[in-house]
């Protein structure tokens, strides 16, 4: 334990790397499955984690109490699919004391929708206020296609309900040049219509999958210019320390992102890190770079061992990623997006 994490008035020192940037947003992956296979994230047949290697509830709560303590002021949990987690519901309602206390701003949750209609109220009555629900095209068919086998009227249906239960949605859909860039006009169109912003996302080569990732890259600068042919989009100056650009569009009257981490270099304000269901906690999206968590706290330590373990894991958080994307390449990061959670 250090000086500084014993109880002084000011609390503990708050989380700070090594380029002088504050760690105030932590990412959870409560579980690696899902009930998808997203073509872009998983491959057909992914062989899931034991569950002996997840991380149980309890210990999920234990980290994400520790950096509660450590500053963290938003937590979002994330997955796989973080709605197919037997008992997840308890966990955030768990965590939801620590926005009573006021040590934490928020609680958000990524989910693919599809179990939102059975959860939405329980999440709202628990606190959580935002939730984002990704979403790639609203044809019934090229949903499937692209989700393997998905119900888009029970990701409508969920995202009903959320709205019904007073969570402010906003859509994350991955732009992928031949399958859904056509259609993304009408996406953004339906969700401003119902008050939901949209962030648009390029795919990012992590993970082996079945298809060619390469081929379905669109650069989001060709998507903005595209959608500029019809709709004014004037820049906004809201940043949240993440990968996100954010324009009004001035026809539509809502909010549409850019999430361009390939195109697009925006390390220096990154605020977040992100913890995977088997513990690990990774500082940097798009490096290798990774603490066992879990071997800390399996290991029966202290709360202030696993405290150090995180201020050290911060303290070696990488300046920037390392993304690229090339024909022949291999994924430059080996785990999948479902595994660290986006
Ligand atoms: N299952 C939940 C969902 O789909 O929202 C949460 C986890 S999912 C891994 C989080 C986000 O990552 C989703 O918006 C998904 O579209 C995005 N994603 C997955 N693989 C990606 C990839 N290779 N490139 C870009 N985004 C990806
Ligand atoms: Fe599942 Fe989300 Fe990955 Fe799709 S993007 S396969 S919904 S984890």
């Amino acid at each position: 334990m250090t000086h500084d994490d014993a109880s002084s008035p000011q609390g503990p020192r708050p989380l700070i790397d090594g380029f002088g940037r504050k760690v105030t947003y932590l990412r959870v992956s409560v579980t690696d499955r899902c009930d998808l296979r997203c073509v872009y994230c998983m491959s057909e047949h992914m062989v899931f984690l034991p569950k002996a290697e997840v991380l149980t509830l309890e210990e999920l709560d234990r980290i994400a109490t520790a950096f509660v303590g450590l500053g963290t002021r938003k937590l979002r949990i994330t997955g796989g699919e973080p709605l197919v987690r037997k008992g997840v519901l308890g966990l955030i309602e768990g965590l939801s004391r620590h926005l009573k206390s006021g040590a934490l701003d928020e609680i958000t949750l990524t989910t693919n929708g599809t179990q939102l209609a059975q959860f939405a109220e329980r999440l709202s009555k628990a606190g959580m206020k935002r939730i984002n629900v990704s979403l790639d095209s609203l044809k019934p068919d090229l949903f499937r296609t692209l989700t393997r086998g998905g119900d888009l009227a029970k990701v409508i249906a969920g995202i009903d309900a959320a709205q019904a239960a007073g969570l402010k949605v906003k859509l994350n859909a991955v732009a992928l040049k031949d399958d859904n860039a056509a259609e993304l006009p009408d996406l953004i169109r339906w969700a401003h219509a119902r008050g939901v912003d949209v962030t648009l996302i390029e795919t990012m080569p992590m993970g082996e999958v079945d298809a060619d990732r390469t081929d379905q890259y669109l650069s989001l600068k060709t998507l903005r210019a595209n959608l500029e042919s019809f709709w004014t989009l004037k820049d906004l100056a809201v940043t949240t320390g993440g990968p996100a650009r954010y324009v009004d569009v001035v026809e539509t009257g809502g909010r549409l992102g850019f999430i361009t981490p390939l195109s697009h270099n925006f390390c220096e304000a990154c605020n977040r890190v992100r913890l995977t269901c088997t513990g690990t906690l990774h500082s940097c999206l798009g490096q290798e770079d990774a603490s066992d968590l879990r071997a800390v706290i399996r290991g029966g330590a202290s709360d202030e061992r696993l405290i150090e373990a995180i201020r050290n894991a911060v303290d070696a958080k990488p300046k920037g990623h390392d993304f690229h994307i090339g024909r022949a390449a291999a994924p430059s990061v080996a785990r999948h997006m479902s595994t660290t959670g986006g």
